[in-house]
């Protein structure tokens, strides 16, 4: 398919069944005037983050890479009242910006943003409750160290998530060895050896581009 099929699927499937948001929406107008890139989750993919997070009956989330908030909407919303998403995000003003959006949205109380590289950040989560969902959306190059942290951070059954792991076909592309290329590769095989996870992937094809997302549980 060419990417107007694709992107006019795209959209058929996010009216037919995501539907539009004034917070959401209003998050990626915000984002977009304050210069963000548009690297945020299609709206198709923030709804099945969503409902993972509610199959999971996830109280705990964890995020690592907020941008301006728009997945961390979409988290936010599967929790209970007292549920939280912990997320982490480097660039203060990326930061600033998801906590408007999150006000908005009306989810701040249930949401942590945590300012700083996730290297530092995530070892300061330790020895709270376990996350019951991890997401995994910055960047590639450190994959494999945060899912070890999911991991650690995690406990039996939890759900982590990892994001653009298609790369319109680099990944499999094994001359391609740019930095988030080979970080997205070492993740997707420390999946496969590491004995703490259970994995599979699944190619994405949406406005975005085509992509992929894994899915792992935790053993
Ligand atoms: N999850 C967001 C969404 O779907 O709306 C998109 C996140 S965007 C793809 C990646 C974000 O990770 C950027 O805002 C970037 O500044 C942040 N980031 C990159 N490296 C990071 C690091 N080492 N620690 C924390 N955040 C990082």
């Amino acid at each position: 398919p060419t990417p107007e099929v694709w992107t006019r699927v795209d959209h058929y499937l996010t009216d037919t069944l995501v539907g539009h948001d004034a917070a959401l929406e209003a998050a990626l107008t915000d984002q977009s005037a304050a210069a963000l890139p548009a690297i945020e989750v299609a709206p198709v993919n923030g709804k099945f983050l969503h409902l993972l997070a509610r199959i999971a009956g996830a109280r705990r989330v964890l995020e690592i890479g907020t941008l301006g908030g728009y997945s961390t909407i979409w988290l936010a919303r599967a929790l209970p009242e007292d549920g939280v998403v912990v997320t982490i995000e480097a660039e203060p003003a990326h930061a600033e910006l998801s906590r408007a959006n999150l006000a908005r949205a009306g989810v701040a109380g249930r949401v942590e943003v945590r300012v700083g590289r996730a290297a530092e950040v995530l070892p300061t989560l330790a020895g709270q409750d376990p996350f019951d969902l991890v997401f995994i959306d910055a960047d590639k190059e450190s994959n494999t160290l945060y899912l070890d942290w999911a991991a650690r951070l995690g406990r039996p059954g939890t759900v982590v998530v990892v994001d653009n792991v298609g790369r319109s076909g680099q990944v499999a592309d094994l001359d391609d060895s740019s930095s988030q290329v080979v970080g997205v590769r070492a993740g997707l095989e420390m999946l496969r050896d590491d004995p703490r996870f259970d994995a599979t992937a699944l190619q994405t094809l949406d406005r975005k581009g085509w992509d992929g997302i894994a899915l792992a549980v935790v053993r």
